[in-house]
């Protein structure tokens, strides 16, 4: 029994008793023990009877209480599990592990990437992505936008930033080893959740046909409540591109007639999450996390700084873990 019942029990025991010793309870019964000339002895016979059944049909009622008030907590404690399992719940997948757990990055098939910024990947999944390339995976990184807001030089426009920064993201692709990067050229900061988004998602799903996505996550992003407008809108398009939309036959149907087929997602890795549930050790991946960001020449002020607390940074997530460098994702299985 649950051990909030048994103070309930306990209480309701001691109620009965304290009001079976009451005034109340003896006055009534030695008027009707005198009116029926009863003798004293048996006016306190008959009382203590009366008290001793109703001590005894108190604690039953307690009893009966506290296994309901027990089923009810029961069933309190199942809906915050089943709300907790989230997205897995709903789709019927096990349990979301309430501890990081340590896992192999995805090493077969395809891998697609989608960042809302050119340097977003070296932030957050460069590591494992270079874990997955040496494992024998295809890795192909979709960029929504060409970071066209990222510079303060009054000389720079937004065409010149895009070009030089889309330069940056194919050099950091070949030092990471990806097979390819590809462009939407949305604008900086001004990414919209609309359907042609969605479209393009779908599309490049469809066409690269990934057994594993990574995106940003869109409903639990890290940091909380100053991610970037575009990792959050970015993040939540993919998720909705991938599931359902480019399962679905009947949607975006134009695409057949480009010879594109519909493609189920199994597995989406959300970086820049707040709720990981899986670690990935990067020791092996972080040189190369390190070379491609140092790519982004038009990004960096000092690369010894970056490269000192880029290591801190992996060493801090790699202690959730007890890995000595690491980064972190929540993975969602959607098969
Ligand atoms: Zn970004």
């Amino acid at each position: 029994m649950a051990s909030a019942s048994v103070p309930l029990l306990l209480g309701a025991a001691a109620v009965a008793v304290l009001h079976s010793i009451l005034p109340d309870h003896w006055v009534p019964l030695a008027v009707v023990g005198r009116t029926q000339r009863w003798s004293l002895f048996r006016v306190a016979r008959v009382s203590a009877l009366a008290s001793a059944g109703h001590v005894v049909a108190s604690v039953v009622l307690a009893g009966i209480i506290a296994a309901i008030g027990l089923q009810f907590q029961r069933q309190l404690e199942t809906q915050h599990r089943d709300r907790r399992r989230g997205l897995h719940w709903l789709l019927g997948r096990g349990e979301v592990p309430s501890q990081p757990t340590i896992s192999a990055p995805p090493s077969v098939g395809v891998i697609m990437v989608v960042a809302a910024h050119p340097d977003d990947i070296e932030s957050w999944c460069a590591g494992t992505l270079a874990r997955s390339i040496d494992a024998g995976a295809t890795v192909r990184l979709l960029l929504v936008t060409s970071g066209d807001k990222g510079s303060d030089d009054p000389r720079d426009s937004a065409a010149d930033v895009a070009l030089r920064r889309e330069r940056e993201a194919m050099d950091a692709g070949r030092r990471l080893g990806l097979a390819e990067v590809a462009f939407l050229r949305h604008p900086d900061g001004e990414v919209e959740d609309t359907r042609a988004l969605r479209g393009e998602l779908v599309a490049a799903i469809r066409r690269w046909r990934p057994a594993a996505l990574f995106t940003h996550d869109p409903a639990h992003p890290y940091p909380p409540y100053l991610t970037h407008r575009d990792h959050r809108v970015v993040g939540r398009a993919v998720l909705d591109a991938a599931y359902p939309l480019a399962r679905d036959r009947l949607s975006f149907p134009e695409h057949a007639a480009e010879g594109l087929a519909p493609h189920a997602v199994r597995e989406v890795w959300l970086f820049s999450t707040d709720r990981p549930t899986a670690h990935v050790d990067i020791g092996a991946g972080f040189d190369r996390k390190i070379a491609a960001r140092l790519a982004h020449v038009s990004q960096t002020r000092d690369a010894d700084a970056l490269r000192a607390g880029w290591r801190e940074r992996a060493a801090q997530i790699g202690a959730e873990a007890g890995l000595p460098l690491a980064e972190s994702f929540a993975v969602l299985h959607l098969d």
